[in-house]
């Protein structure tokens, strides 16, 4: 089951798009400081910080016809797709790990193997549609969506282990809303026109996959504006991204027996024995109206829609390794029409991501030995100590807490973990068997090894080893039910992070990217929970309310930012990653100025230590993006634009300001200074 947690940026397969075909990672002449070649002089920056800092990379990097995003998160994956394409394309080496990457390297291979995968057609996923043909009986329908998810297919909900909310210490079972294809719920909801003509498109899609699979056209068509009846009915009781970002508003544990009175038509016992669920008594059910809803559908939707709905389930969940023509309709539908990506990405790209999805930590060990040094992680431990002082002086300070939330904050500061680059322990993927030529069923098995390592948690402690990205990944992240900073070796690179590099642009790059985790620890989500990870109200009522004042001048600062035509960002939504970023970008210039910054005065390339700091952060958001991208963006990812994400913090910064002498009417100094930490 997913587990709440906040990152720094786009899931990696998000914000991945494609790819020069080579081998070798590409000899990249990284400044040694700022990068002056990215900059746009002629934009003044208290005009308009994030063009003065990526003007001119914008103007050199325009959005390849294969990725709906080009940034420098992009330029980084691009070296870590590069080292892990070669780990799979070329044999392993004798001694340690040789058996895993040689099962990646298979894995990779089926993928790559397009003739294969043409030839055998619907044939890997025949056995689960002729279950599916084969079902009755509604009473049998909890065996069959048993079966269904232990394939990783999400019909109708979600269900799984969890970290329970009130005691962070032990996992317990959970079920969750899910079961629709459309990115969000409210694009099941939504009346405008551009979402009645995507409904429309989506139905099309449907009917055509169905079409494809062999359906004659009017059933086909029948057949998709069932499905849409029923996601439409799934997302309607599910809630929506904003509401979901309360902790308190998806805990609901419960006894199984008040689960199963809620939902008659439905038996868990009988899903939880067809799943091989270790006996649990206790259930978080996320949202009470939502499984009611599912039991519903279950009782009102006649069977023969229910068996077209999962059809559906499975054709999209493999359309991506079944023969071109699933896979170019796929495409079609979820990457051009919904984020304005104009081709495909590479295969081998494709499959190198899916390799790293499903068995990270085979290639991780082999991806750590290869591109994660020493200096590296005693350099990020340093700016980790560095950052969580300036959090300790950053809260001592705070004049609108009182002493005893601010003892508390304290306390739950002290307990955040910190770890650096990979696990201490690797995953042992010795159970999945990979052949060679089998691309959909090697998915289908490292999916049900995944299911069932999940599964077994149930009635478990929690094991704190865990890492959630793989250690390629382009990305960090703080969970709050583990009170954990995490930060793998994929990113620890340039533009983030360099080795030797002037430390005003580190701190203001990977620094703000430390200072952002910690800071989640306490954004309008992770002050909800406490330095255990339990769910716990540690604030007095007076300082909860001033977090919320100050917590809404952000919101409705954000809210302001225009990102594509007729489309602005959620401030609601984006709230606790705003947050992180402008706490993180404060604490990396206090822990900069109280560190290697304290004597640094001399300019650099014609900018003080404080100008090259402030451009360490924006630089690193350079981003060449399409609208499609960042509608979508703005309805589904808790992240802000780059452009904003650069801006919104240093426009709340009189620091910034005195260090680009700004003038008080100008555009980055807002009047109305908004500031949680
Ligand atoms: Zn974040």
């Amino acid at each position: 089951m997913r587990r709440a947690l906040t990152c720094v940026a786009l899931p990696l397969a998000v914000v991945l798009g494609a790819a020069q075909a080579r081998t070798q990672p590409p000899r990249v002449e990284e400044p040694k400081g700022v990068d002056l070649d990215a900059l746009d002089r002629k934009t003044d920056p208290c005009t308009d910080f994030y063009q003065f800092a990526c003007g001119n990379w914008l103007a050199k990097n325009p959005v390849p016809a294969d990725r709906r995003t080009f940034g420098r998160f992009t330029e980084v994956q691009d070296r870590n797709l590069a080292v892990l394409r070669r780990l799979v394309e070329t044999p392993a080496k004798e001694g340690s790990g040789q058996t895993d990457r040689a099962k990646a390297a298979d894995y990779y291979a089926a993928c790559m193997d397009e003739s294969k995968i043409e030839s055998a057609a619907l044939t890997p996923i025949a056995p689960d549609l002729a279950t599916i043909d084969e079902l009755v009986n509604p009473d049998d329908l909890p065996v069959l969506v048993a079966h269904l998810h232990a394939l990783g297919v999400p019909a109708l909900f979600r269900f799984g282990s969890q970290t329970d909310k009130g005691d962070a210490t032990r996992q317990i079972a959970g079920v969750d809303q899910g079961g629709f294809a459309l990115p969000d719920r409210d694009d099941y909801l939504k009346s405008d026109e551009r979402s009645v003509t995507l409904r429309a498109k989506y139905v099309a899609h449907i009917t055509q996959l169905f079409t494809l699979a062999g359906a004659p056209p009017d059933k086909a068509a029948a057949d998709a504006k069932a499905v849409v009846a029923i996601e439409t009915a799934l997302a309607t009781a599910a809630l929506d991204r904003v509401a979901r970002r309360d902790p308190n508003a998806t805990n609901h544990p419960m006894g199984v027996n008040e689960l199963q009175r809620m939902t008659p038509n439905f038996s868990w016992r009988k899903y939880a024995t067809a799943a091989s669920a270790p006996p649990f008594q206790v259930v978080n059910v996320a949202i009470p109206d939502f499984v009611k809803a599912v039991d519903q559908l279950v009782a009102a939707t006649p069977v023969a829609d229910l068996k077209a709905y999962l059809r559906w389930q499975v054709l999209h969940d493999s359309a991506d390794l079944l023969p071109k023509a699933f896979a170019a309709a796929d495409f079609d539908f979820f990457s051009r029409t919904l984020a304005g990506q104009q081709e495909p990405p590479p295969r081998w790209r494709r499959c190198v991501l899916e390799t790293d999805a499903r068995l990270g930590e085979a290639l991780g060990k082999a991806f750590v030995e290869e591109a994660f040094g020493p200096q590296a992680k005693a350099d990020m431990l340093q700016m980790v100590q560095d950052i969580k002082n300036a959090m300790r002086q950053d809260i001592d300070a705070a004049p609108w807490m009182s002493g005893e939330t601010k003892k508390a904050a304290m306390a739950k500061l002290e307990a955040v973990v910190d770890r650096i680059g990979y696990p201490d322990t690797w995953r042992d993927y010795a159970a999945i068997r990979v052949a060679r030529d089998e691309a959909l069923a090697n998915r289908q098995r490292a999916l049900q090894f995944d299911r069932q390592r999940d599964l077994k948690k149930i009635g478990q402690p929690v094991d704190r080893g865990e890492w959630s990205m793989t250690p390629p990944t382009v990305n960090a992240y703080y969970s709050p039910s583990r009170n954990n900073i995490n930060f793998p070796a994929g990113i620890l690179q340039p533009p983030f992070y360099r080795a030797g590099r002037d430390a005003a642009v580190n701190y203001g790059a990977a620094g703000a990217v430390i200072g952002h985790e910690l800071t989640h620890g306490f954004d309008d989500q992770g002050r909800k929970y406490d330095g255990a990870g339990n769910v716990r109200d540690w604030w007095t009522a007076t300082d909860a309310k001033s977090y919320e004042e100050r917590a809404a001048c952000v919101a409705d600062q954000y809210s302001g930012y225009t990102v594509a035509p007729d489309t602005k960002i959620n401030g609601r939504l984006t709230l606790g990653e705003n947050t992180a970023d402008n706490g993180g970008l404060r604490l990396a210039l206090m822990a900069y100025l109280a560190g290697p910054g304290a004597r640094a005065k001399d300019k650099v390339d014609g900018f003080t230590p404080e100008q090259r700091l402030f451009l360490g952060w924006a630089q690193q958001w350079c981003e060449s993006s399409r609208p499609e991208a960042e509608r979508l963006k703005a309805q589904t990812n808790p992240h802000s634009s780059n452009r904003y994400r650069a801006n919104g913090p240093v426009s709340n910064m009189p620091e910034f300001q005195k260090a680009f002498s700004c003038k008080a009417n100008a555009p980055m100094v807002r009047p109305q200074a908004c500031r949680v930490w």
